[in-house]
């Protein structure tokens, strides 16, 4: 099956009019259809013949949200299906400033983090880039307003993004796209574990996007019990990395710290962790873990994380707390998902 979210207007039309003899016209109808989530149903304004036949060998609407649950402070967490019946979360966080959609980039993931639930059974598939994309469309497509409904999107849902580069940059390209949506790229933010020659790769390319590393631990023996990627890459090997997207991009990278209890939250990991990034151009996103029930990890006190930050702090490291969102809808990543697969059997 073709996805035709997958496309951008010039390959949509080239593939159109190539294999439906479909005029260029009615094949930008077409993307105007797709890029508001609407299905071949409703493209009202398209030969019901045309429709037919695309319904055949297409799929018009990549991600369709089949369970949406609402927190107490607004943030929404969303269910998407795909084609194949696999699903995949996304989360809608409210601001004052606009709309943040964190999306996923793949079913399942093979990083192995041990205190995130998306990874308990490994990488199911990548997701394709018309699959990312289409997350944002469903949601854009919940709103009435002519505005933008999602002006703000964080690749920190499911998946490793930069272990599946080349969709996760074509979705860039798509969702920067000015006949699409086009949002801007300071707007967006992808978060990797530290896939240290993609995050090279990717500094090159020249997008104006902002990094986040997931880091969790300074130390490379205690990061290796929580994330395997550490083997691979080092500690160092990441931040050096970090220092080159600043150098090559000017984005400020952020470094993200997820407290868990009695793992690396104490005064020795909090000095570790300024030494390493010690006149670096980052800013630390503090956040205690959200428990997930299969890990038996807990998150840090209320106490712990505040005292985090103030060491932190008077080191001049630049660092907040990152709010903590929609914890009643179970908002950490691929809880929604197991809990989902797991009502199913
Ligand atoms: N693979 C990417 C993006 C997905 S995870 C990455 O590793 O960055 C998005 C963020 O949520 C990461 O910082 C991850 O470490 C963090 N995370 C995962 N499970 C969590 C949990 N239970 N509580 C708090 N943060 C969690």
């Amino acid at each position: 099956m073709v996805i035709l979210q997958d496309y951008n207007l010039t390959e949509l039309t080239q593939y159109l009019t190539d294999n439906y003899n479909v005029k260029p016209y009615v094949a930008k109808q077409i993307f105007e259809w797709l890029n508001k989530s609407v299905d071949f149903e409703g493209m009202t304004n398209v030969a019901k013949s045309v429709r037919s036949e695309l319904k055949n060998n297409c799929i018009a609407v990549a991600s369709r949200i089949v369970k949406t649950l609402t927190s107490t402070d607004g943030t929404q967490k969303f269910l998407f299906e795909l084609y194949d019946g696999n699903v995949v979360e996304g989360v809608l966080m409210k601001y004052k400033y606009g709309n943040t959609l964190c999306v996923s980039s793949q079913v399942g993931c093979r990083m192995g983090c041990k205190f995130c639930a998306s990874t308990l059974d490994g990488l199911v598939r990548n997701l394709s880039a018309g699959e990312i994309l289409s997350q944002v469309l469903s949601v854009n497509a919940l709103s009435t307003d002519k505005e933008r409904y999602v002006t703000n999107i964080v690749l920190m849902g499911s998946g490793e993004p930069l272990d599946n580069f080349d969709n996760v940059v074509k979705f860039l390209h798509l969702v920067t796209d000015k006949d699409g949506i086009n949002i801007s790229e300071r707007n967006i933010s992808l978060s990797t574990c530290g896939v240290v020659p993609k995050m090279k790769q990717l500094a090159d390319m020249g997008f104006s996007l902002n990094l986040t590393l997931s880091l969790h631990n300074a130390d490379n023996d205690e990061r290796l019990k929580i994330m395997p990627i550490t083997k691979a890459y080092s500690v160092e090997e990441a931040i050096s990395a970090c220092r080159y997207y600043f150098e090559k991009t000017g984005r400020r990278v952020i470094i993200e710290y997820t407290l868990i209890d009695g793992q690396n939250d104490t005064r020795a990991h909090a000095l570790k962790l300024a030494s390493l990034i010690h006149g670096m151009s980052a800013h630390v996103n503090v956040i205690s873990l959200n428990p997930v029930k299969e890990t038996g990890l807990k998150g840090t006190s209320e106490t712990n994380l505040k005292k985090f930050l103030k060491i932190l702090e008077s080191l001049n490291i630049s660092a907040t707390r990152r709010r903590t969102m929609g914890q009643d809808i179970e908002g950490a990543c691929g809880q929604l998902r197991r809990r989902y697969l797991d009502d199913k059997v």
